[in-house]
Formats: C-alpha cells, sequence, structure tokens
C-alpha cells in the first residue's frame, strides 16, 4: 500500500491495475478494485472496519480494473456512459466463469471458490454514469471525473483538487509497457495535454508507481513513436500481416518492460498494437483524400 496524497492510497504491487481509495471525513471513494477476489475482500474488510464505502469509480473497461467491482455489491458504481455499455462484454471478452475459475486455481488457489460465488454476482456495471464530465463532494473532498477517451474510448481520469492527485487509469503506463492495442493515439495525446494542464502534484497511473507530470512527455513521445513506425509502414502499402513477419523494434518504440504478471501476453500485444494503429492511421489517410 503506497500512500499518494494525504488520504490517498494506492496499491502498485497487485497483479492487473493500480486500484486506489480516498479517505474522505464521510468514508471511502475507491477508484476501480483490486483483480484477485481474496484481495478485494480484504480491501473491502481493512475500509468497512472504519468507514463506509460510499464510491467505486471505474476508469475504464479492461478486465484489471472491473472484475473486482462484483466483491462490491453493496457500492454505488461511478463511470461514463459508454462503459455502462460495454461493461458486461469486456467482463467476458476473458471467457465464461468456469473457464476464469480454472484459471484462478493457477493464479490464486485461495481465491477459487470466490469466483462465481452466489453472493458476488460477476456484473456489477456502473449505475452513476457521465458523459463529458461529473463532479462528486464527499466530507471535505470534490471528485472531478473526466472523460479523457484515448487508451479506452470510455477512460476516465479522477481529479481530487484536496489531494493534488489525478487517477488516470492506463492514460498513463508509469515505466511499464504501453498498451496501445484498441486506442485512439490523438486522443490519447489530446487527453495527455489536458492531464498535464491539472494543477496536480501526483499522478496515479493505471499500472506502475505514482509520478509527476514531467513522465506526460515520456508517455505521449511512447504513443508518438509507435504511431510513426506504423505510419512509415501504411506509407509503403506495408499490411500488418506483412510488417509483423520480421521482428518489430519493440524497445525503440517502447524502452519499458510488461509488468504485472503480464509477461504472457508480451509478443501477443506487438502484433494487437500494430493492427490496431493501422487500421486507424489508414482509415484517417482514407477520409482525408
Ligand atoms: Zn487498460
Amino acid at each position: 500500500m503506497r500512500r499518494v496524497g494525504k488520504n490517498s492510497f494506492t496499491e502498485i504491487y497487485f497483479p492487473g491495475c493500480n486500484p486506489s481509495f480516498i479517505e474522505t471525513s464521510d468514508g471511502y471513494v475507491m477508484i476501480d478494485s483490486p483483480q484477485i477476489p481474496l484481495d478485494a475482500l480484504k480491501w473491502r474488510e481493512r475500509m468497512e472496519e472504519k468507514a463506509p464505502i460510499r464510491y467505486l469509480i471505474n476508469t475504464e473497461p479492461h478486465g484489471d480494473h472491473i472484475t473486482g467491482n462484483a466483491y462490491f455489491p453493496q457500492v454505488q458504481v461511478v463511470g461514463h456512459i459508454k462503459l455502462q455499455e460495454c461493461f458486461d462484454r469486456y467482463l467476458t471478452a476473458f471467457g465464461s466463469i468456469e473457464e476464469k475459475r480454472e484459471r484462478m486455481k493457477q493464479t490464486d488457489p485461495d481465491s477459487v471458490w470466490l469466483v462465481g460465488h452466489p453472493d458476488y454476482p460477476p456484473s456489477n456495471p456502473p449505475k452513476l454514469t457521465f458523459t463529458d464530465e461529473l463532479t462528486l463532494h464527499l466530507g471535505n473532498h470534490t471528485f472531478h471525473i473526466i472523460h479523457h477517451p484515448g487508451h479506452t474510448a470510455p477512460q476516465t481520469s479522477i481529479h481530487v483538487p484536496e489531494e493534488g492527485v489525478v487517477f488516470t487509469g492506463d492514460n498513463v503506463f508509469y515505466k511499464c509497457r504501453t498498451w496501445l492495442q484498441e486506442c485512439d493515439p490523438w486522443e490519447w495525446l489530446a487527453a495527455l495535454d489536458q492531464l498535464n494542464a491539472l494543477d496536480v502534484e501526483t499522478i496515479v497511473p493505471g499500472h506502475g508507481e505514482q509520478c509527476s507530470k514531467a513522465y506526460l512527455k515520456e508517455q505521449a513521445q511512447i504513443i508518438a513513436n509507435w504511431v510513426g513506425l506504423v505510419e512509415r509502414f501504411v506509407d509503403r502499402g506495408v499490411t500488418p500481416d506483412e510488417a509483423l513477419k520480421e521482428p518489430i523494434a519493440v524497445t525503440k518504440q517502447d524502452p519499458y518492460p510488461i509488468g504485472q504478471r503480464l509477461f504472457p501476453h508480451d509478443e501477443r500485444l506487438t502484433g494487437l498494437i500494430v493492427r490496431n494503429l493501422h487500421k486507424r492511421i489508414l482509415e484517417k489517410k482514407e477520409a482525408r483524400a
């Protein structure tokens, strides 16, 4: 557990995203949820011993940010309207409950009994939604919840001015590999500019340690590097299949290794990134012509 503000905490050592919480004078606000069921329940117990959890705000639809929502069935879930629409599709993207239970036998045997447990229905999507922005007040804290599409379409940042902190989800990967498998890279770069304009000392990224706004430049460069590489393929008329026959110089685009138990996806991710960016760059080129 890492303190990132006077009353703000994040967990950077869990497999998956950095789930976080803010302790207000009127209860807790969570940002995303722990991916491993037992971690989620232990979190809930620790918090509820002190105060109720008032809100759980999701930053994006990827499984490592939303699967743990199941273990907070009484908590008001907040998220972008598009996240509400696609929640179940993303939740089931990695298989049925039976398949997840089988996988949990490897990931965390102690959590197997909690997968598909009748007290914890797997789908707990946002009920309180917004389109551009939503401000919540709790105790002495303000939560500016902002739509920042980029890494995903419903991507959301949570700015807590009293803490000097913004929680970005995966629009920021701090010194670990950047996932661009479904992003709109131009929206993402615009979102980074908007994050840079916020008056904050601390950024809590989706993965990796907390950082300052100084890192946003480096994050933008990694996105620009990938776009530049794939633009050169598109300009030469090279298809993704042809491009992927040769090894891609991944570390020239993004110097950081993949983290949080995601190494089995390292090579596959390169293919996904090239295909996504190729499609988007080609569409943009054709729209211009
Ligand atoms: Zn993500």
